[in-house]
């Protein structure tokens, strides 16, 4: 059945360039470890999972074990790392379907162990990452939690730890003096963690922004010096947007940033068609409480896309889209369903016309951080919230 025109085209073999730029960029210091959790920032996983697979990632990471369980079922041989954690009762699904749990509070650790235990896991069977806080102050074992974490790895425990994870916070900060300070924390850690005869093999450390400021070195020195491998995780890159870095670099940004800003090509365009035209007098008011006056004769378009379908509502009266390869702008509230554009100036448009919310028509272009910058978000934001009811089509 055709089905009402609202939605998101997924260009896959853009994801899949993207993902082998980005492995290029991190080679031959970092393998990567593709985000797709979220529905892959809203791009739809059953389109970008085996996608990136087929670029050649071997590790996908996801929030969830329900996320992990969906990827499972795309991508058999995939290592799937959960950076969510588990929670009470999910130790079982992790163990019969390989997913790679991240875990740092010791309850995860024993639900783990417990249902590898029930399942007949021999020792060092299940794979785990330790997420070290080195700053975040978000999720993580601290100082004060290492040696009970690290005392459920005995050599009797089914527990195996395979990777040492953190992630960075200021990352998009171009001084990169976070980022140093914790790079030297979680170095004390591995120190630690050497101590308590404990080996790990990856060293799991850093987003796009880490990836494409160039950070990959540095993160390989440290995994070198305890005899471990680096992995890093991007998510944004791979969809085709380099992070924003504030404050920025100065005199300015390095070339190879430049250069992957250039390369780095979008996946996802959004779009919908004009439902109909109409011509309203000078005095109209449009939309709920009539926010937006017509000063003049005006002629706007209807278009079935709302806030309902990841639209943001702040965009009313601020924001432009995409009709007949010109800008048309959006006037009074976007509603949950509908929104209305402005098409005095481009009198050719009628119903049917393709409308492009997020993406490029004719010569010009709405990218994600055009969306962010009007709605005062972020383009990971932007991505996540269109809607579940948004068809999500490769092209
Ligand atoms: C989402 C996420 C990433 C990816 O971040 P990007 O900025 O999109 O590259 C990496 N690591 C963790 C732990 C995350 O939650």
């Amino acid at each position: 059945m055709p089905t009402r025109p609202c939605w998101v085209e997924i260009r896959t073999q853009s994801l899949e360039e993207n993902y082998r730029f980005l492995a290029g960029l991190a080679a031959p210091h970092a393998e990567l470890l593709a985000i797709v959790k979220a529905n892959a920032y809203g791009h739809s996983l059953a389109l970008c999972a085996p996608a990136v697979v087929r670029a050649g990632a071997r590790w996908l990471g996801v929030t969830s074990v329900e996320e992990g369980l969906a990827v499972r079922a795309l991508c058999a041989d995939a290592h799937v790392l959960v950076i969510g954690g588990v929670f009470p009762g999910q130790g079982a699904v992790v163990v019969r379907h390989r997913l790679t749990p991240v875990a740092w509070e010791p309850w995860q650790l024993d639900e783990l162990a417990g249902a590898a235990h029930a399942a007949g896991a021999v020792s060092g069977s299940l794979p785990v990452h330790l997420e070290i806080d080195t700053g975040m102050s978000r999720q993580g074992v601290g100082p004060d939690a290492l040696g009970a974490a690290l005392a459920r790895f005995s050599a009797a425990s089914p527990l195996r730890l395979e990777g040492v994870m953190t992630h960075l916070y200021a990352a998009d900060e171009a001084d990169g003096a976070v980022t140093e300070a914790q790079l030297k924390r979680l170095d004390e850690t591995l120190g630690k963690i050497e101590v308590a005869g404990l080996y790990a093999e990856w060293l799991n450390v850093g987003s796009s922004a880490a990836l494409l400021a160039g950070q990959a070195s540095a993160i390989s020195v440290l995994a070198e010096r305890w005899g471990m491998k680096a992995m890093m995780r991007p998510g944004l890159a791979l969809y085709g947007l380099a992070p924003a870095f504030d404050p920025g670099f100065e005199p300015r940004e390095p070339a190879e940033l430049n250069a992957a800003r250039a390369r780095l090509q979008p996946v996802l365009s959004w779009k919908t068609r004009v439902i109909g035209v109409r011509a309203v007098p000078a005095g109209a008011v449009v939309g709920y409480n009539g926010t937006f006056l017509a000063t003049e004769p005006m002629r706007l378009a209807l278009l079935p896309a709302g806030y309902g379908d990841g639209v943001d509502r702040q965009l009313g009266n601020r924001f432009s889209l995409l009709v007949r390869g010109q800008k048309a702008p959006l006037v009074g509230r976007v509603s949950m369903d509908q929104s209305v554009i402005d098409v005095t100036e481009i009198p050719e448009v009628d119903a049917g016309d393709e409308v492009v919310i997020l993406g490029t028509q004719g010569g010009e272009t709405i990218t994600a951080f055009d969306h962010a910058d009007a709605a005062e978000t972020i383009p990971w934001e932007v991505f996540t919230r269109i809607g579940a009811r948004v068809r999500r089509v490769a092209v």
